[in-house]
């Protein structure tokens, strides 16, 4: 049975389109596009700034509709869902984390990390709890109450980290995560990211096009032009071993 082979898989793309009409013109952002995403997984979408990798990621985040296509999602079509349904099946599964961090800035390190638990309408006691444990796990415990604009460019992603992973998402997207870092936050947030997702059994997704970044990945796969251009398949990386240069977090 068809269905039977897709059993292990997260989010199931098929035959994905996405054309963005602007007057006359027409702009083929993702052309017949066929993918798998596994659980807990680690997947790096890579490819030139207008290759079509946020698209994508918006797609599989129910933020945009496909052209055409199917994006299968836990074996629900969220191609279908409506804008409310879209709305609570974010809220249930997903975590984002953004290049511009995205925290909202009359709000606390806390405060933005606990928001994600409001929403869902996790009881007081327990969101504080959560919250909190998470703060302290990205190492930002002693800046729970400074605002977004009294921290660093890397102390904000480890608190956008943190707010992206408090809820427990089964799958969490990160748009050019490092974007705006230096090298070395560049390597302390990916060890971060891919520590946690890896501990949680978590499915990651991280679109770049810092090729560097690939390393941390189970899967690379390149996007050009709005189409897959290939999938690769990262060796197995050995906990104990210092391979290439990013180093990876050791437990
Ligand atoms: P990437 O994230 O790889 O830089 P994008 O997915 O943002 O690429 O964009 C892919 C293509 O789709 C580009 O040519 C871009 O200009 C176009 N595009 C993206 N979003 C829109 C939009 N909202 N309206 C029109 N064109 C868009
Ligand atoms: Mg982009």
């Amino acid at each position: 049975m068809r269905e039977a082979m897709f059993i292990e898989s997260l989010i199931e793309l098929r035959n994905v389109r996405k054309i963005y009409r602007m007057g006359d013109e027409k702009v083929v952002a993702l052309d017949n596009i066929s993918l798998t995403f596994e659980k807990g997984k680690i997947y790096c979408l890579l490819g030139k700034s207008g290759s079509g990798k946020s698209t994508l990621l918006n797609l599989m985040a129910g933020l945009e509709k496909p052209t055409r296509g199917e994006i299968v999602f836990n074996k629900k079509h969220i191609e279908r869902m409506s804008e409310k349904e879209l709305a609570i099946f974010r809220q249930k599964y997903i975590g984002f984390v953004f290049q511009s961090y995205n925290l909202l800035s009359t709000l606390t390190a806390l405060e933005n990390v606990t928001l994600p638990l409001i929403l869902r309408h996790v009881r007081k006691r327990k969101r504080s709890k959560s919250a909190k444990e998470m703060l302290k796990a990205v190492g930002l415990a002693d800046r729970a109450r400074h605002k977004p604009a009294e921290l660093s460019g890397g102390q904000q992603q480890r608190c956008s980290i943190a707010r992206a992973f408090v809820n427990n998402p089964q799958v969490v997207f990160a748009d050019e995560p490092t974007g705006n870092l230096d090298t070395k936050t560049t390597i302390d947030m990916m060890d971060l990211i891919t520590g946690i997702a890896k501990r949680n059994s978590q499915t990651l997704v991280i679109v770049t096009h810092n090729m560097e970044l690939s390393s941390y990945a189970d899967q690379v796969i390149h996007v050009r032009d709005g189409k897959i251009e290939s999938v690769e398949d990262m060796p197995k990386k050995n906990e104990n071993t210092d391979n290439g240069e990013m180093s990876h977090e050791k437990n």
